[in-house]
């Protein structure tokens, strides 16, 4: 057992409003063991010799943050599809278009960039919503979950830990269209088809666990709804859903089943504190009751929201009304979660026309410990003994940080002024370089694979 001893200039610390000045913190085989504030009263007894081989860290660290809401795929639209006229929909057809490229062997590839330029970002656990399950037409592959198995490896190549969100995909409307084109790779035929593919996967490595996701009530015709949320309550693993993103969706939910889809998610067993509900970006507020209720959390994702022009979710009356926040760069427009984070905050601003709806410290906790726990990570986001030993470290000397009050950084800080990633006790990334994967070169190559450049 080899003790690791960082010094962090700054870090902050769990209920804390701001960063806690050099403050020790020390590691042992991945997780937190000590956590010493040195000031006031200087260094503890020890003193000098625990300090001399201590690991310094300029600026001000952080606990792992959590990308809650991932589609790695999605990452080869950006910059190719923002410049245009359209809505969700038309960018939908144009991501579909990317999955013509994709099999086991150029996801891995594509999926490892990714998650690589998330760990440059600090973010150090992702959850993949994974729909993509299948070859050409549907056929499955050799291996059912071979897609799943790819994401697996790539979140072990690039560092960081994962929870594949299994997704159910059945249906292409409210009303039970069936899948068609692009779409027939994300089906398995019915809940039951899914669930039995997907019990047959075991994640390889410890990096990894397994959940479960119902892609919305477009996707899982409502009678199946419950075999899907039963898969995951009775493995005590996390269940996400995309909900209400589009008025449109709301418009068709009520239909056809003559009622939200907040309220049919409910009436079939869906929410509760495993369940995690993506954008909830058009709640009414009988939806929002029912979402805080029930503990349902819900993942924020500002930068796709502003990007699709979706709309800005209630996120202050959802958080009052006792509904975990958390946040994802879903479509990857920008892989930052300083912007996503910040953006909670100052898109409250736009529809108000007031400051100060949340404290640094609660867009820190949606960051990280709310996120973690969305995703079945529930020892990690903070930095307190007995946590995972994730340590992400913002620099305060940059062109955008020089100057900057320590807690004031979400709102002056971007992926870029990230300099060190730990990771379950790992070096991962130091100053600003990834250690095992040329980020920038393999996202060039794999992306100039899946879009045929
Ligand atoms: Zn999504």
């Amino acid at each position: 057992m080899t003790t690791t001893r960082w010094l962090a200039e700054y870090a902050w610390l769990p209920e804390r409003a701001a960063p806690t000045p050099e403050v020790l913190i020390e590691t042992v085989n991945g997780r937190i063991t000590a956590v010493t504030p040195l000031s006031p009263g200087g260094p503890p007894d020890a003193g000098v010799d625990v300090l001399a081989d201590a690991v310094r860290l300029p600026g001000v660290t952080l606990p792992g943050l959590a990308n809650t809401h991932s589609h790695a795929f999605h990452r080869a639209l950006r910059g190719h599809t923002h410049g245009g006229r359209g809505d969700f929909w038309s960018w939908r057809d144009q991501m579909y278009a990317v999955t013509a490229h994709l099999n086991p062997d150029s996801y891995l590839a594509l999926a490892r960039a990714v998650y690589a330029e998330m760990a440059l970002a600090g973010i150090t656990c992702v959850g993949e919503f994974h729909y993509l399950h299948h070859g050409a037409g549907g056929t499955p592959y050799d291996d059912p979950n071979a897609m799943s198995a790819a994401l697996v490896e790539a979140a072990a190549h690039a560092g960081i830990r994962l929870t594949l969100l299994d997704t159910c995909y059945l249906t292409a409307t409210v009303d039970g269209q069936p899948l068609t084109g692009s779409q027939l790779r994300f089906g398995d035929g019915d809940a039951l088809r899914w669930a039995d593919r997907v019990s047959a996967f075991t994640p390889d490595g410890r990096h990894a666990r397994l959940g479960a996701a119902i892609h919305s009530v477009r996707a899982v015709p409502a009678e199946q709804l419950a075999t899907v949320a039963g898969w995951a309550h009775r493995r005590d693993a996390p269940l996400h859903v995309h909900l209400s993103e589009q008025p449109a969706e709301n418009d068709a939910c009520r239909a056809v089943h003559g009622r939200t889809p907040t309220g049919l998610l409910a009436d079939h067993g869906v929410l509760g504190p495993a369940t995690t509900a993506v954008h909830a970006t058009h709640p009414t507020s009988g939806d929002v009751g029912l979402l805080g209720e029930s503990r349902t959390g819900v993942c924020l994702c500002p930068t796709t929201e502003r990007d699709l022009a979706d709309g800005i979710g209630p996120a202050r009356r959802m958080a009052d009304a006792g509904i975990p926040l958390s946040l994802g760069s879903d479509s990857h427009a920008v892989i930052d979660p300083f912007e996503e984070a910040r953006a909670v905050e100052l898109d409250e601003r736009l529809r108000t026309r007031k400051r100060g709806h949340f404290a640094p410290a609660e867009l820190l906790h949606a960051a990280s410990a709310a996120g973690h726990a969305a995703l079945g990570w529930t020892d990690a986001g903070r930095i307190a003994v007995g946590g995972r030993a994730d340590l992400v470290t913002v620099r305060l000397d940059s062109v955008r940080t020089a100057g900057v009050a320590p807690a004031g950084l979400w709102f002056a800080a971007g992926a870029a002024d990230v300099t060190q990633v730990v990771v379950d006790g790992r070096v991962l990334v130091r100053d600003g370089h990834h250690l095992t994967v040329d980020v920038p070169q393999e996202l060039a190559d794999a992306m100039a694979e899946v879009t045929g450049g």
